[in-house]
């Protein structure tokens, strides 16, 4: 019997001016337009901690946004400093791998 990992990424590349590569250990290649990324953002100042509303509007985040650091937070999440200044936002890797933009997980969704 395989033992089941946690979830945790094995490699972050830069793909392209916008997008992201994050290769994950159980094999998955996941892409996102990195964008995306910061508007799923989960933090107090994008989402309502107590409604779980989305506070920050599309329009507030530059088309050109870009991660200027990232850092890993204990085994389970990812950290990103962006271009916009905002830095409080906390990814998880569940969070980051359900969102994958790739071409197999978006056909599951749909
Ligand atoms: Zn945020
Ligand atoms: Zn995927």
């Amino acid at each position: 019997m395989a033992i089941k990992l946690p979830l945790a990424p094995t490699a972050l590349k830069q793909l392209g001016a916008n997008l992201l590569g994050i290769s994950w250990n159980d094999g998955h290649d996941s892409v996102y337009h990195v964008r995306n990324i910061r508007l799923n953002c989960r933090c107090a100042n994008c989402v309502d901690e107590w409604t779980r509303e989305k506070i920050l509007k599309d329009d507030q985040v530059p088309k050109d946004i870009r991660p200027q650091k990232m850092d890993t937070v204990g085994r389970y999440a990812l950290q990103i400093d962006w271009s916009d200044g905002h830095n409080t936002g906390i990814f998880t890797f569940e969070q980051l791998r359900s969102q994958c933009e790739c071409e197999s997980c978006q056909q599951k969704k749909n």
